[in-house]
């Protein structure tokens, strides 16, 4: 049997930092603190392996030898201390904590005080000379044992609690005396006996076995099993179990509790900082009941900081601050307690941190010699990025602002107040943008916080659930406002004398923690030096080009700006929507012979025309790659009466003829249907006008001296004959253009890869391409035999089960439509050494799929221009992935 229980204490530990997979992180990085010197309160973790085995048990009971193994370690831990568990004079007293091996903030149980029973308590009285605070003690471990070991509804302690101060005149807690405490421990105590038919057991041992198992127990509840799911984390890792002994912050005034990151983790500038509270245990900051002092002293400080108030323990902790993180090279969250003016470190581990905070400490860690660049790029999360292209505020709109909380989470958004998270999620499933309001949140809350678009808390730091939670998903938040008033059941919230009601319009600014009535103008975000840089040293090591879906030069430019190095789709069908161009365009669809359609196509030709020189322009010196008509023309027409009479009127065809028209466009399955090279197939002179248009105006470009790069693209070929006939026709116009403009340029003419059968057939259909680009989209359509506008209906159900592990037009199947796109490259590559190839569907943003496309050796993805930076960043990761791992 592999070892069970890993001793920690008194500077020796039988862990490290890099067994995370066995000891979880938090024990890993207990059993590195203590390593190095620092004051860890000594203990020992027990290993994942011991919780996987439970399971494979059938989650039965401890398994066998961990009892004998702990009581090994406890012995330790007693010689250490000089204290005994379970002593009544001197009692050793534990946490047991869980710490799976990635961080699960808050998912599963922990119990403090552990030790505590009718004869430790006065033990603990005697010693802290101190009554009320052994007593409050021990009636806060019945409880916290209570609930989360035996399962007692906490709103049972809750409730005597309250019953008790109104017996007792008691306006707060505090103010119950020692014997109020006695009475309210009895009280719990025939409460748990009552709710569970157990007595609260008094022996330690039991107790350290029942948490033991709680702990394990844990690991599968609903939340810890959503936020695996959420995050894509195995259910057999299991958690570890950490029993450590305890220490106090809330014994007095000289005593505290804090949470602290060694650089700002919303901006991540490099600064210490942290919270904390006197007289208080860990649970109370982390939970946001009391709003917590800053550790650092503050310019116009309150002069409640923990620099003022305890400087000996701040000069201390700074130390410990550095020392750490020079050794992890890393920006790291500690937690600490203070007990009788003497620092204790509980917990370390990497921060979380806003996409900002990563790109800036990434990129200054490079400068300060502690990683270097290709370790910068590997500490950026692709998808991180997406937080710094968040919209802020305009700041010339006019507003008003109704209060102000901390900016827990950065980005400005409006939503729908809604006050639980089922409304949070029944909101957004009915395509609503729901703002979650709540007094603060709580791991319960955590589906209804992915379903919002921002979150606002009235209690709660910024290190709250609700603000660490909400960072980790990018998602905007404000948190302890506490101007805010609630009333959940009435539905309504007041703030600055006004009242909301659910469904109401606010905006809340994540980067400054304002709140404001109703929608606010936002504007896109302005990237930084740091932004550049680290974008700078991803295209150093990426082979895979980046290109961009842009169809106007706003989008075109903004995408540049964003390193795009060309478009890769520019899907011409949004430029015939305008008011003017639809006209002709109906005009166009309504022809009915070919003099008629040219007629209407020359009107179109001009507006085209200007489209394409726009976008040329804005892409000057790249490649723009512009695809030819694709949807259904019945997308073009309108479909109720009054409007399909009145475009009778306008093209002076008959009302009657106007309906069998539209009618005989209409089709079962357009998607299947008459589209794409279809259409040019049948109309051979709608991509002629447009192939017109494409060369005209680089031909204008070309003699104002600039570089255009056009690329004609032929959409849904499924037959090579398709792609020669098209291409026939496009590359007539493009050398009777070029003749007649005495013009000398490239066009290349390509085709979307994007019908099974043209992957199956991509040799034959290279010999006519010169390039492929494939339409990720289609082909996962039509591989799939999933409908693009209906599968909603049933995929994310296939997703939940685990048939599929991801929404298949979000993430590459690589699987099974990888294979067809593997194969496409293999003949196409084979037949056409020539042959470009890159991706337009909207798997080219996505980083996973980024890391296929790289392996299968495409020579560009092309994304939205907001996913521009992420597929950066995604193809410098898949690069690094590809060098030998360090040594
Ligand atoms: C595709 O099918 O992947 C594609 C990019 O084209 P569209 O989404 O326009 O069909
Ligand atoms: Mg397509």
């Amino acid at each position: 049997m592999s070892k069970q229980v890993y001793f920690f204490g008194d500077g020796k530990a039988e862990g490290n930092a890099q067994m995370r997979d066995i000891l979880g992180g938090k024990g890993a990085n207990l059993a590195e603190m203590t390593n190095l010197g620092l004051p860890v309160p000594p203990g020992f973790t027990i290993s994942t392996e011991v919780c996987a085995q439970y399971y494979d048990e059938g989650a039965k009971g401890m398994p066998a030898g961990l009892e004998e193994a702990c009581r090994e370690a406890v012995s330790r831990v007693e010689q250490i201390l000089g204290r005994r568990f379970g002593d009544p004079a001197k009692p050793l007293l534990f946490s047991v904590r869980s710490g799976a091996r990635v961080s699960m903030p808050g998912m599963m149980d922990t119990v403090l005080n552990l030790g505590l029973n009718d004869a430790t308590v006065e033990g603990l009285a005697t010693e802290t000379d101190n009554p009320r605070f052994a007593r409050d003690s021990y009636r806060r471990f019945i409880q916290m044992f209570g609930n989360v070991v035996l399962g007692v509804d906490g709103t049972h302690y809750e409730d005597a609690l309250d019953a008790l101060k109104v017996e007792k005149g008691a306006a707060t807690d505090t103010d119950l005396d020692a014997a109020d405490l006695d009475t309210l421990i009895d009280r719990y105590k025939s409460i748990t006996r009552e709710q569970c038919g157990r007595d609260f057991p008094q022996d330690p041992w039991q107790q350290l076995w029942d948490a033991i198992l709680a702990v394990f127990r844990s690991w599968n509840n609903d939340r810890a099993i959503h936020y695996r799911n959420m995050h894509g984390y195995a259910h057999d890792w299991g958690t570890a179990v950490n029993v450590q002994s305890m220490v106090f912050g809330n014994m007095g005034d000289d005593c505290g509790t804090g949470v602290a990151f060694t650089r700002d983790p919303s901006t991540g500038e490099h600064v210490f900082y942290g919270e904390y509270l006197i007289n208080a245990q860990g649970e109370d900051v982390v939970a946001g009941v009391r709003t917590p002092q800053p550790v650092r002293k503050q310019p116009g400080s309150s002069g409640e900081s923990l620099e003022e108030k305890m400087p000996a323990v701040y000069t201390e902790l700074l130390e410990i601050v550095q020392k750490l993180e020079a050794h992890y090279r890393d920006m790291l969250d500690l937690e600490f307690t203070i007990q009788r003016g003497k620092l204790w470190m509980l917990q370390v581990r990497s921060g979380k941190r806003t996409g900002a905070a990563a790109v800036r400490i990434a990129v200054e860690m490079v400068g300060e010699g502690l990683i270097d660049q290709r370790e910068a790029l590997r500490r950026v999360e692709p998808e991180q990025l997406d937080q710094l292209l968040h919209p802020t505020v305009d700041p010339k709109a006019s507003y008003t602002v109704l209060g102000k909380g901390l900016p827990a989470s950065p980005g400005a958004v409006c939503g729908e107040i809604v006050f639980t998270a089922e409304e949070a999620v029944a909101r957004r499933e009915a395509g609503g943008e729901p703002l979650l309001v709540r007094k603060e949140t709580s791991p319960e809350d955590i589906a209804g916080m992915e379903a919002a678009v921002g979150i606002l808390t009235q209690r709660g730091g910024m290190t709250s659930h609700a603000a660490v939670v909400a960072r980790g998903m990018g998602k905007s938040c404000v948190s302890g406002c506490g101007e805010l008033q609630l009333d959940e059941e009435a539905g309504t919230l007041r703030i600055a004398g006004k009242t909301f009601q659910r469904g109401d319009l606010l905006t809340i600014n994540g980067t400054t923690g304002e709140i404001i009535e109703g929608r606010v103008p936002t504007i896109p975000p302005r990237l930084d030096d740091n932004f550049r840089r680290l974008m700078g040293w991803a295209d150093e090591v990426r082979q895979l080009r980046v290109r961009t879906n842009a169809d106007n030069p706003a989008d075109s430019a903004l995408a540049r700006e964003f390193g795009a190095e060309g478009i890769g789709l520019c899907r011409t069908e949004h430029m015939f929507f305008g008011e003017e161009r639809i006209a002709a365009m109906r005009e166009m669809i309504v022809a009915q012979d070919r003099e008629q359609r040219e007629r209407a196509l020359t009107k179109l030709l001009p507006f085209q025309m200007s489209d394409f020189e726009g976008i040329l322009d804005a892409m000057d010196g790249l490649p723009v790659t512009i695809r030819l008509l694709d949807p259904p023309l019945h997308e073009f027409l309108p479909h109720d009466e009054s409007e399909i009479g009145r475009l009778a009127g306008e093209l002076g065809v008959d009302a009657a003829e106007m309906h069998r028209i539209v009618e005989s466009l209409s089709e079962f399955n357009p998607m299947l249907g008459h589209r794409g090279c279809r259409l040019g197939i049948t109309y051979p002179e709608i991509y002629a006008m447009q192939a017109d248009a494409i060369v005209r105006a680089a031909c204008k470009l070309k003699k104002a001296g600039k570089d255009p790069r056009p690329e004609i693209m032929i959409p849904l070929v499924g037959i090579d004959r398709e792609l020669e006939l098209m291409r026939s026709v496009v590359q007539e116009r493009v050398d009777t253009i070029l003749a007649e403009e005495g013009v000398q340029l490239q066009v290349l003419i390509g085709t979307m890869i994007e019908i099974p059968r043209a992957c199956v057939t991509a040799d034959e259909i290279a010999k006519k391409a010169d390039f492929f680009s494939f339409g990720t989209n289609d082909l996962t359509q039509m591989g799939f035999g999933f409908s693009r506008d209906d599968s909603g209906s049933f995929l994310p159900e296939y997703v939940e089960r685990e048939i599929l592990p991801r929404d298949p037009f979000q993430g590459l199947d690589q699987n099974g439509i990888g294979k067809l796109v593997e194969m496409a490259v293999e003949l196409g590559r084979a037949e056409n050494a020539e042959l470009h190839l890159g991706v337009c569907g909207e798997h080219g943003g996505d980083p996973e799929s980024v890391h296929f496309f790289h392996r299968a050796g495409l020579d560009y993805v092309s994304c939205s221009p907001y996913r521009v930076p992420i597929a950066i960043l995604a193809a410098a990761h898949a690069a690094l992935d590809d060098e030998k791992p360090r040594a």
